[in-house]
Formats: structure tokens, C-alpha cells, sequence
């Protein structure tokens, strides 16, 4: 049996035919799995848990039937569905988790980000991701219509393009010392994060212990897919990973309970995450 990672699938009624390949892998792959961790910008845009047009509810409905056949699901938020709230989380049956989340992946420690919090070489886009995950500016942005948040979204999205350019890629790339600070402060070996859409798997020196960044890629060009077993990660394309999943055990054979570590708590802290408990610039 296998776990699953996907990140920035970005689904958007614009680009149809990727829709269909990640709503095909729900109903497919993902089954053979027995955990799928979405790692945020699922959603181009999600701009609240009543924002279920195509082809937001089409995933929500997909995601549900996934976790009725029995895969875990979880999700930490990105910087295009950070309002993925509790009524997602209770219709998919997905965990939300903090990011960063520590969890354990077949006995392994793992720190699971977006990414986005680690970009910290972008002091103007840290500023806005606080400004957004403000609980009291997400109340305010919520109880908007959904043609104004519409609108607003637009707006800020426009400013984003322009701005882009003006950015060097250095500074649109994690800070490798924020990653090596995070990763140490976890006491984890590895990190697994999206956001950049540089797939790929970075070493990363922490006190003199060999590390790595495993970063996965989009699904604009590619269909990035981490598959990680007993024998460890990994970071694959879509056409691999049926090739890469061993046949599913028996029907009711449970694997064991999930320790996930809240990140800005105690780093001793662990909890069993329960179904729906929602905590949760590219
Ligand atoms: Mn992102």
C-alpha cells in the first residue's frame, strides 16, 4: 500500500481536459492508495465553502467518493484555496491540516508545507499571506456575496500578473535556510511542499545532516504524483504511479492511526486529527 501526494492541480473550468485527468485519477489510482494528501491550490480559486461551481463541486463530489472507498483523506491550504473551511472538510471528509504539519509516513517524521510560507526572500508577498490568513479578514471577505468576492478576486489577481514580472525567480523560490530552519525545528529529515512548480528533489543541509526538499510540480503541463511506500518516495508522473501501487489489502484491514504535530504549538505536541477539523503566489 502507498500514500499519495498531489499539489497545485489549480482545477479551473478553463482548463477542462486537466479536470478531467485529476477527476479520472480520484475515481482510478487514488483508489488503490490508502491516504492521498492534497498540499494546496487544489482550486485555481476557491473563494469560500459555498463556491461550488464547475468545477469546485465536481471535485468536492470526487474527493467524498474517494473517501468512501476508504482512502484518508488531507489537505493544507494554498494560496489560491485558503478559504477551504470546515464545510469542505465535512462534505469531502478531508483532515485539514495546519502547514506546516509533521506527520508520519510509515514511520518516518515528514514536514508537510504549500510552500508559500517558506518564499521568505518575498517580504511583499509574506505580507499579503498574513494579511489573508488574518481569521478576522476572512470572516469579513466571507460574508461578502459571492459575485463581490468574485469581483475582488479578479481584481487582486490582475494585480498579482503585473507584479510577477518584477520578481527575480530567486525571490519567487523558497528561502533554503527558512526550509533547513523548519525542517530542524520538526526534527525531520525530509520536507514535501508544492507552490513553486519546480518539481523536483533538492538536497538541503541542516547542522551537517544530509536533508531534502521534495518538491512537487503542478498539473498546468505535468501531473506530478509522490508515491511513497514502505520503501520510501517517489516523485513520479501520473502515467508511473498505477505501474509504482501494489494491489489494495482486503477490505477492512485498517493501517495504523496518523500522528500529526501542530506546527506553532508545542513541537512535542501530537494529536490524532480528527474528520473535519478545519484549520485549515502561484
Ligand atoms: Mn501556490
Amino acid at each position: 500500500m502507498a500514500t499519495l501526494f498531489v499539489s497545485d492541480v489549480h482545477l479551473s473550468a478553463d482548463r477542462p481536459e486537466q479536470v478531467h485527468r485529476f477527476l479520472e485519477f480520484l475515481a482510478t489510482t487514488a483508489r488503490r492508495a490508502e491516504a492521498l494528501y492534497l498540499l494546496g491550490d487544489l482550486f485555481d480559486l476557491w473563494l469560500g465553502d459555498d463556491d461550488l461551481g464547475p468545477p469546485n463541486g465536481e471535485a468536492v463530489a470526487a474527493l467524498a467518493a474517494l473517501g468512501r472507498a476508504g482512502v484518508e483523506l488531507f489537505a493544507l491550504h494554498g494560496n489560491h484555496d485558503f478559504l477551504l473551511g470546515r464545510k469542505f472538510a465535512r462534505d469531502t471528509g478531508c483532515r485539514i491540516l495546519p502547514d506546516p504539519a509533521r506527520v508520519e509516513i510509515y514511520g518516518e517524521g515528514v514536514l508537510l508545507s504549500h510552500g508559500d510560507g517558506f518564499c521568505t526572500r518575498d517580504q511583499s508577498y509574506q505580507r499579503w499571506r498574513a494579511f489573508t490568513r488574518n481569521p478576522l479578514a476572512q470572516t469579513l471577505f466571507r460574508a461578502l456575496p459571492l459575485p463581490l468576492r468574485r469581483a475582488q478576486a479578479a481584481r487582486i489577481r490582475a494585480r498579482t500578473l503585473a507584479l510577477t514580472p518584477r520578481k527575480s525567480p530567486e525571490v519567487m523560490d523558497v528561502d533554503p535556510g527558512t526550509v533547513a530552519s523548519a525542517a530542524r525545528a520538526h526534527g525531520v529529515s525530509r520536507v514535501v511542499h508544492g507552490h513553486t512548480h519546480r518539481p523536483g528533489v533538492y538536497p538541503l543541509e541542516v547542522e551537517g545532516m544530509r536533508t531534502e526538499r521534495i518538491v512537487l510540480g503542478d498539473w498546468y503541463e505535468g501531473d506530478s504524483v509522490l508515491v511513497w511506500d514502505r520503501t520510501g518516495p517517489r516523485l513520479s508522473r501520473l502515467a508511473e504511479v498505477d505501474g509504482q501501487l501494489a494491489q489494495p489489502s482486503p477490505p477492512g484491514v485498517r493501517h495504523p492511526p496518523w500522528n500529526i504535530t501542530v506546527a506553532g504549538r508545542s513541537s512535542e505536541t501530537r494529536m490524532r486529527v480528527r474528520p473535519a477539523l478545519a484549520t485549515c503566489s502561484r
